[in-house]
């Protein structure tokens, strides 16, 4: 079986791995991509970025939240995390997915549990994006930011160009802080592109237009033909450096991450870290499986195979049970 985005993205959502991958440490050359599995660690990670004059968006990894004591503890996580930004004086803001606040478990605890971190953030001037996660979640993550930006302005978050209904959603939420990616779940036909080709060139529409009508875009990719694509646009339509800025993850094309910010250009790196970093690993594969060279030869060790061997009967069964 080929090592395919399928495969990777049903890899990434085996609970059982997640859970076994939370008492190895980081493994499989996840710490290429992951900052470490603490507070402290993380901290360092982006001191060094910032003395680059690079930002971060500060991501606490956690998934398959199905407790609410898992989602109170992920809460209290992230409050430490505002309290260390702000302690540390660093340039960083926080991105946080809601499902990890308990999103799957009643919205309302969900709400409440946002309300207390943005409320925080707010205190300390420091600003929240809310990841978007797959279909299933984006309507009710668009209802707690259109709740929470009733009282706050410290609330943005993605759109993602291979739904159909992102050309709706950008121009509703065009007064927001956006950061606009390709997207990284597997969606179905009747809900989003499937082709590059289409993702692309919708990728591109949703970036115009945020720069020109839009309040602040950040632009994610790892696609030096879209950033250089953007190069080109803002200075055709006189859009100042301070309405923008690049975005990639940690320990993915570092040169360039220091190239676009010596050029000038504001960039911000995604700096994921904590002990959950499992399906965050798995879908970074998916999206890109000549990742797979940043694991090396780790990839024949035993804990990997046990979780291929895992994996690919995950993926088998989930083909079996998708034809009936
Ligand atoms: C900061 C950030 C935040 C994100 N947040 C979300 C989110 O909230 N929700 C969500 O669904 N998705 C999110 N994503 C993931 C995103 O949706 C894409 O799945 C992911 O970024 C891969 O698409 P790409 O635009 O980077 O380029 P791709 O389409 O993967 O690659 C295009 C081309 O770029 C070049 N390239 C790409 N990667 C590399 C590399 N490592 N080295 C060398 N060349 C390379 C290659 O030429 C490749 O053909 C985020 C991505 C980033 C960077």
């Amino acid at each position: 079986m080929g090592l395919t985005r399928d495969f990777f993205i049903q890899l990434s959502q085996n609970q059982l791995l997640n859970k076994g991958a939370k008492k190895w440490g980081l493994k499989l050359g996840a710490q290429s991509v992951v900052a470490g599995t603490n507070i402290d660690e993380m901290i360092v990670s982006v001191k060094e970025l910032n003395a680059h004059g690079i930002s971060a968006t500060i991501d606490n990894l956690g998934e398959f939240v199905y407790e609410k004591s898992e989602a109170v503890e992920a809460k209290e996580q992230i409050l430490t995390v505002l309290d260390a930004i702000h302690e540390h004086g660093v340039d960083a803001h926080i991105s946080l997915k809601p499902t990890q606040l308990g999103l799957d478990i009643d919205y309302d605890f969900c709400l409440d549990n946002l309300k207390e971190i943005v409320d925080r953030a707010y205190g300390y001037g420091i600003f929240i994006n809310f990841d978007m996660e797959d279909y299933g979640h984006l309507h009710p993550s668009f209802d707690l930011i259109d709740e929470l930006s009733a009282a706050y302005n410290n609330v943005g978050t993605v759109i993602q160009a291979y739904f159909y209904e992102s050309e709706e959603n950008i121009e509703k939420y065009k007064d927001y802080r956006l950061r606009i990616v390709k997207g990284a779940y597997k969606e179905p036909e009747h809900l989003a592109y499937q082709d590059k080709k289409d993702i692309d060139r919708n990728y591109i529409k949703l970036i115009e237009y945020h720069l020109l009508h839009g309040k602040f875009t950040s632009i994610a990719t790892h696609d030096h033909h879209v950033i250089n694509h953007v190069k080109a646009f803002v200075k055709k339509h006189d859009i100042p450096t301070d309405k923008f800025e690049f975005q990639m993850l940690y320990g993915f094309r570092r040169d360039l991450q220091l190239e676009l910010a010596k050029e000038g250009y504001n960039f911000c790196t995604y700096v994921p870290f904590g002990s959950d970093w499992y399906g965050y690993f798995m879908r970074r594969l998916a999206e890109r499986p000549q990742n797979l060279t940043l694991v090396g030869k780790q990839v024949f060790n035993k804990k990997t195979n046990t979780l291929i061997g895992i994996g690919a009967g995950a993926f088998i069964l989930g083909r079996m049970s998708k034809r009936k």
